[in-house]
């Protein structure tokens, strides 16, 4: 018998059997050998455990009787009988009544003879929603369903946000109550939260992984007459914010085992350009992508890069959190970009995006460029800035 537990008039409580911690057994209720209580294990009043299966009286079965566990907080109803053999599941829910005859998984609620799911219940002993919330305590247990009943959310920062839910509302009303909303002190926090994590010097902050790749190249000056390379294979902005400066963008084909820019490729193509300008463009950059969270060969497109005085600008709109050679992706290139769309993997409410450098001049660049961005390309839009149709 563990501790705490309550025991009710008229129980027997037979030999071999296990009590946990915390324990209601209500009156009338026979606990017999093979029986498992772990704690918290509710037992409603003259609910029923069989130890055999199947009985004769005229046929001494006592020593095929089969083992029954129940699992931890779980709740036996009133009168409910419990045939030898099964395991409820922890926090499950055997309604008054019902004979149950195979195993209830953990929350489930189980009525009726015999026993049948109808439906998922919560620590607190409420009953799930359809959304398996719980309508009193608010906890989540979408995870529980099971896998061919579960909707497979593509970007499911509910679940994530319900976790740090009292965070978030706190920190809006926060904002809402100082007032500052553009570059307020979250912005210079989060900034520095950011560079810590990614182990890069600088991050300044931007409101998407487009705006982040077009400050870059604006602050090495990037524009028309240059040639960037690039991967072919990536979301569209790779490529759209090269030419949204003004300058043309290089594809490069990927590595079929990787599916990121091959670096073989990238050093023909290269060489190519040495021989002399194509279309009289001068090969500026390489934007590399670190696609589906694996970063690209940096050490070799670093080399690459600086053998041909080329500025490596690391896309890592779907990296941002991985690592490349004990490094964080966003800090493995000249410049890092990365975008917190809600789809990435550090996603946000909204549109987002981070640039990262450890120059410190590039940084200064990058915080001009990040106030010009506000004043001037949100008003005349991108292309009309640049003169480009
Ligand atoms: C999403 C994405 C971007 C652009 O980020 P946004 O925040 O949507 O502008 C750039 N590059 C890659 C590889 C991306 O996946």
């Amino acid at each position: 018998m563990g501790k705490e537990c309550n025991i009710g008039q008229n129980v027997v409580v037979g030999p071999d059997v296990s009590v946990g911690d915390n324990c209601k057994i209500q009156n009338n209720v026979s606990v017999y050998k093979g029986v498992t209580l772990e704690d918290e294990v509710f037992c409603g009043p003259s609910m029923v455990f069989t130890n055999v299966f199947n009985p004769r009286a005229a046929i001494r079965r006592m020593d095929e009787a089969r083992p029954t566990l129940v699992r931890k907080g779980a709740s036996l109803g009133a009168n409910c009988t419990i045939v030898c053999g099964v395991t409820i599941g922890q926090y499950a829910f055997v309604g008054a009544g019902a004979v149950v005859t195979k195993d209830v998984p953990n929350h489930a609620l189980v009525v009726g003879n015999p026993a049948r799911q109808t439906g998922w219940m919560c620590e607190c002993g409420e009953k799930l929603n359809d959304d398996m919330v719980c309508p009193v305590c608010k906890k989540d247990y979408h995870w529980l369903a099971p896998r061919e009943k579960r909707d497979v959310v593509f970007v499911d920062l509910a679940a994530q946000q319900e976790k740090i839910r009292p965070l978030i509302e706190a920190n809006i009303q926060a904002v809402l109550k100082h007032g500052r909303y553009i570059m307020g002190p979250e912005v210079k926090q989060l900034e520095g939260q950011l560079s810590e994590f990614a182990g890069v010097k600088h991050c300044i902050s931007c409101s998407s992984g487009t705006d982040a790749l077009i400050m870059a190249l604006m602050a090495c000056g990037i524009g028309p007459g240059d040639a960037v390379f690039t991967s072919p294979f990536t979301f569209v902005a790779s490529a759209e914010a090269v030419r949204l400066v003004g300058a043309v963008p290089v594809f490069v084909d990927i590595d079929p085992d990787t599916f990121n820019i091959s670096v073989e490729k990238l050093e023909t193509a290269v060489r190519e350009f040495k021989k002399g300008p194509q279309a009289g463009l001068v090969p500026r950059a390489i934007i590399p992508v670190d696609l589906f969270g694996l970063p690209c060969d940096y050490d070799r497109i670093n080399r690459v890069a600086k053998d041909n005085g080329l500025v490596v600008i690391e896309d890592a709109a779907q990296s941002f959190g991985a690592e490349y050679k004990g490094r964080m992706a966003g800090g493995l290139g000249d410049i890092g970009c990365t975008s917190f769309f809600p789809a990435k993997p550090l996603g946000c409410y909204g549109d987002g995006g981070a640039v990262f450098t450890n120059s410190d001049e590039m940084a200064e660049t990058l915080v001009s460029i990040y106030d010009g961005v506000r004043l001037r390309l949100r008003v005349t839009g991108y292309c009309g800035y640049w003169g480009i149709k």
